[in-house]
């Protein structure tokens, strides 16, 4: 395909407001913005997986249990915040395990947060092994589409506001640990910019779809930890549909950011064993006197919670397209240019909450990447 740019005279519609419902001034700043296109071709899907989201409608379970001899601490149940919110969660998690007496860690789980469980426990100087039936390559959390995504789909909105305060600090400590792994090689984490784009206003629909919970939404608009997103001008940009929204956020490349992980844990002296265990009793004979159990998922099987309800996702990767440093999400698919592939998540289809189906479905990421295929093709003639 001939590479082409795409042109658009961009504008920002900023509202400001000093009072309630007083809006001091509206006005688009024009700046040239240049997008390469992506080459959306099926032919060039690299890989499709699926994962599930580890939904409690009450919120994560970070608690401790007595388990015999053990103390189990519980660090399940993320939702789709779990990448975003490990580093919190996991020292939420720690902590608990120092309030044990933890000497040794035996961490079940090689997830989000059982990768940051463990490195922040062997940075506390305790001794660690890492107990998971699938290395990390293939476990859910790979799945994920590597947004900051604090809030989505954590808990039930009836359940938000006692979640809140936990929430803030979960998020806090994984915002600033966040800050400490930009600009290192291989890129583990990068800001972004991307956009919205809707054919009708946004915030015009209704927040739940059918079957599924209202979702709490825990971030504050006014005061949040990325920056807000801007309205762009009907007309200024390059895209065929009349609501675009630019934003800019924190990206995860999750296949390097795992990695980084995973070596620097074994390089700290960590240690990984991969096996299974069936049921809660398996964990007495572990040598560590401390358990932190991030099964994600697995934990609804291991520990019989049935309050953990499964949200599938599905992502594509297609061959990544340096030029393409834009991210893209509609009512349809959301495009996230990482460095090891371009992901392409479906969406907008029913049938996805409670569905613990984890065969990957190739027609339906080819149908994404047909969207976006015909998204640019009306883009060329805008
Ligand atoms: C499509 C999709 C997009 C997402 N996008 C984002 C995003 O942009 N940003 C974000 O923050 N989050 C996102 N998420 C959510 C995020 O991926 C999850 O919240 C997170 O992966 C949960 O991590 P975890 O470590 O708890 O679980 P998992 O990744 O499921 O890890 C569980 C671990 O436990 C092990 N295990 C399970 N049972 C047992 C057992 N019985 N014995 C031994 N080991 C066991 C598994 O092998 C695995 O190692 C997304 C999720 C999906 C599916």
């Amino acid at each position: 395909m001939k590479r082409r740019q795409f042109l658009g005279r961009m504008g920002a519609t900023v509202a400001l407001s000093s009072a309630p419902g007083m809006v001091l001034a509206a006005s688009c700043s024009n700046s040239d913005v240049s997008l390469s296109p992506i080459q959306a071709r099926t032919d060039r899907i690299t890989d499709v997986r699926v994962g599930l989201r580890p939904f409690r409608h009450a919120g994560p379970r970070i608690e401790a249990q007595r388990l015999g001899t053990k103390t189990v601490v519980h660090n399940y149940g993320h939702g789709g915040a779990g990448w975003s919110l490990s580093w919190g969660s996991s020292r939420l998690a720690l902590r608990l395990a120092h309030d044990a007496g933890a000497r040794s860690v035996a961490v079940i789980g090689c997830g989000a947060m059982g990768l940051t469980s463990a490195v922040l426990a062997r940075q506390a100087g305790l001794a660690v092994c890492i107990y998971t039936k699938d290395m990390p390559s293939d476990v859910y959390s790979m799945a994920a589409t590597g947004l900051w995504t604090p809030d989505s789909q954590l808990c039930d909105a009836v359940h938000a506001p006692r979640l809140a305060a936990r929430w803030k600090e979960m998020a806090n400590a994984s915002f600033a640990r966040y800050q400490t792994l930009l600009g290192l090689p291989g890129k583990p984490v990068e800001w972004i910019r991307g956009y919205s784009l809707s054919d009708t206003p946004f915030g015009a629909h209704s927040e739940a779809e059918e079957g599924e919970p209202v979702y709490g939404r825990l971030r504050d608009p006014s005061h949040d930890f990325i920056p807000r997103p801007v309205e762009l001008c009907k007309g200024s940009h390059p895209f065929g549909q009349p609501y675009v929204r630019g934003w800019t956020t924190l990206m995860f490349n999750i296949s390097a950011y795992a990695h980084m992980l995973l070596t620097s844990f074994l390089a700290s002296g960590g240690r990984i064993k991969v096996i299974e265990f069936t049921r809660p009793g398996d964990l007495s004979n572990l040598r560590e006197d401390t358990i932190i159990n991030a099964t994600g998922y697995g934990a609804r099987k291991l520990f019989g919670d049935d309050s953990i309800v499964p949200i599938r996702g599905q992502i594509a990767r297609l061959i990544p397209q340096p030029e393409v440093a834009y991210g893209l999400s509609t009512s349809q698919f959301n495009v996230v240019p990482r460095s090891d592939g371009l992901i392409v998540r479906s969406k907008g289809h029913n049938g996805d909450f409670n569905n613990s189906n984890d065969v990957p479905d190739l027609a339906e990421s080819e149908s994404a990447v047909r969207r976006i295929a015909s998204m640019f093709d009306g883009m060329r003639r805008f």
